[in-house]
């Protein structure tokens, strides 16, 4: 044993191992261990004495006092140092050990959940129904390719041969709006019976090149380090010079209004400025431009593509790669509680089984959120509140065949491989905005639904797609965890049923009547609002992004050159959402994070 005397002389030469020091001390299975100037590790029970006099000659620099005992429940023998310790098993988290494994560095990921993924899974969701539906993100745009083959990733994405359908039902009036993927001569067709004239076609095109304009310099980029704001502005050139100011420097809503007139266009090209955040088209914060700028810059162009299989096939593969390195090992149900941080190492302490436990690293890479790495560390976190709270309810259903729409234009399965808006009309989005916002579930609903197995239907067992069952995924608007905070249960029923009415009025017959069954009878409806999701995922307040996203740029020029990731701690850096230019299935804070890993231990890239 150390003696109480020992323990408060480490405490006094060494401050910054404080956080592991006053760490209870484990009853059982806790071995007491320290590194060696050599690196060697030994018992400090049998060398206390030879550790003693290294700290008081001050020669000692190094920090981890103990290691974990190794874990032996799930059959192998987890390590008591690794180069890296991924803190979240997140998507985000794996690509970042797929490139540090990749470049010789050994890993562990500890995921707090029974399963990897985070928000990044597929399962069976409905009982006895063998349908592996993406729980929660269901399309990807913002995956670089370049990710794809540096860690030579088998994953195939599909594109969707509707981009949307948009219904609405003004003063009685039923309204519609059919938008293909290549086909302009048909979509500059349809803008114009629905609006009498040209205008709104020319304007959304003006808006799609302004896009374009600021893709072309803001995409790219985003594997790279930081630039600043002027930089990225003057790459832009003389002729991105309106597409600057309208995306960036002004609220959306001017540049929505002064190119787009009708009401139902507005709200469906400002929806990409909404999705899972509460904003509004001049909002002074311009939470809605920077909301808008990540949904419509992914590879260049915007498009929204199916991941095959699902998107837990993205994290099956990112785990075959991280496990074909023979350099990471993975640890789930392990949740990390608190992370002491040494000038040259950190001290991961996690809990798995009850059980207390403990790996040193030579640098953390954080994928939970920033609030999350502050409960760890310990350190202040004070963010905007509006920054923080996520707005985004989630259903997963489950139909035994697809509904007869109500349209002039189209059929079910044209509408839901594209995404199909209901009641996202710009006043209306306005108004759901301000009623949610002073503590009301919004009147009208807005959402947002899509088909998965209408572009691939490798998810349902052969038995379920030759019986013509089809997924429905549905993502809501202006729903904030506070709305659900103290009645979560209730108002998640209330919410369901009114969505389900909100479908009705664009179909020839109820949605209920289509949804299939579960082995217990049960219709095949799954719904999460931001309190389940911070319960299930631990997304902070339920926010999908972790936080607000961020520009893709930095204000001054001392920030220029990082990669975003960085912490106030040199050995510790975020590699999720809470990243800059973090935020959807991008994997780019994960590369990021493993870009700056790699420069802190000098290595060179795959
Ligand atoms: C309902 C929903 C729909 C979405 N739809 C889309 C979409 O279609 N397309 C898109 O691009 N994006 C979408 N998103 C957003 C996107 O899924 C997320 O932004 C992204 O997946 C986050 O990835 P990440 O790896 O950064 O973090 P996460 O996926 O949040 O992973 C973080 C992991 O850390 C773990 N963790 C947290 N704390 C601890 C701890 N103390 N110890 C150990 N582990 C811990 C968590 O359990 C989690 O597994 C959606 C999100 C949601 C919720």
């Amino acid at each position: 044993m150390i003696s109480a005397g020992f323990l408060q002389m480490i405490r006094d030469r060494i401050p910054e191992s404080q956080a592991v020091i006053n760490a209870p001390l484990r009853k059982a299975f806790m071995l007491v261990l320290f590194i060696d100037f050599d690196g060697s590790m030994a018992d400090i029970g049998s060398r206390e004495s030879s550790f003693h006099s290294t700290l008081l000659s001050g020669k000692m620099s190094l920090y981890c006092l103990h290691t974990a005992v190794t874990e032996q429940e799930k059959g192998f023998m987890i390590k008591t140092k690794y180069d890296i310790a991924v803190l979240g098993g997140g998507h985000n988290g794996l690509v970042a050990a797929c490139y540090l494994a990749l470049a010789g560095k050994s890993v562990l990921v500890l995921e707090r959940n029974a399963a990897m993924g985070g928000a990044t899974q597929s399962r069976q969701v409905f009982d006895g129904v063998d349908a592996k539906i993406s729980v929660y993100s269901y399309l990807m745009s913002l995956f670089p390719r370049k990710i794809i083959s540096d860690l030579h990733l088998d994953l195939s994405l599909r594109s969707r041969q509707t981009a949307s359908w948009t219904p609405s039902i003004q003063d009685g009036k039923f309204r519609e709006l059919l938008i293909l993927n290549d086909d302009p001569i048909g979509n500059r067709r349809a803008f114009l019976e629905l609006t009498g004239n040209q205008n709104d076609y020319r304007g959304y095109l003006k808006l799609q090149e302004m896009q374009q304009q600021l893709a072309s310099v803001a995409w790219p980029g985003l594997t790279e380090p930081l630039v600043t704001r002027k930089e990225m502005q003057e790459q832009m050139g003389k002729d991105g010079t309106r597409a600057w100011e309208a995306l960036i420097e002004e609220p959306l809503g001017n540049v929505l209004e002064s190119l787009i007139s009708d009401d139902l266009i507005r709200g469906l090209v400002f929806t990409d400025g909404r999705i899972g955040v509460s904003t509004y088209p001049h909002d002074p914060s311009l939470l809605q431009n920077r909301s808008f700028l990540y949904h419509v810059i992914g590879q260049g162009t915007g498009e929204w593509q199916v991941p095959v299989g699902g998107m837990g096939a993205l994290v099956n593969e990112l785990i075959r790669v991280a496990k074909s390195t023979g350099r990471v090992d993975f640890l789930t149900q392990a949740e990390v509680v608190r992370l002491g941080v040494g000038r040259t190492q950190c001290c991961v302490e996690f809990e798995m089984d009850g059980k207390p436990h403990a790996i040193d690293a030579l640098i953390a890479l954080c994928n939970a959120s920033a609030q999350e790495l502050a409960r760890m560390t310990g350190d202040p976190w004070q963010p905007e509140e509006s920054d923080i709270e996520g707005a985004a309810f989630k259903m997963n259903m489950l139909l035994e065949r697809l509904p007869k729409l109500r349209s002039n234009c189209c059929e079910a399965s044209e509408a839901f491989a594209g995404t199909v808006h209901i009641d996202e009309g710009y006043e209306g989005m306005l108004a759901s905005y301000h009623e949610s916002q002073s503590g009301k579930i919004p009147t009208k609903l807005p959402g947002e639904i899509y088909c998965h197995t209408l572009t691939d239907n490798s998810i349902l067992s052969e038995d379920l797609n030759r019986r013509g069952f089809h997924t429905l995924t549905l993502f809501g608007l202006d729903l904030p965890y506070r709305l659900f905070e103290n009645d979560n249960e209730r108002l998640r029923n209330e919410v369901v049923e009114k969505y389900l009415m909100g479908i009705n009025q664009y179909l020839e017959e109820p949605i209920e009547k289509c949804l299939a069954r579960d082995v217990n009878g049960i219709p095949c409806i799954e719904a999460m609002s931001a309190v389940d999701l911070e319960n299930k995922i631990h997304l902070p307040k339920g926010n999908i992004f972790h936080g607000g996203l961020t520009w893709p740029f930095v204000e001054t020029r001392d920030e220029a050159g990082l990669w975003g990731g960085e912490t106030n701690h040199p050995n510790v850096l975020l590699c999720g959402s809470a990243a800059r230019r973090g935020g959807a299935v991008s994997g780019i804070p994960g590369h990021n994070a493993a870009m700056k890993a790699m420069e802190l231990l000098q290595i060179q890239t795959v």
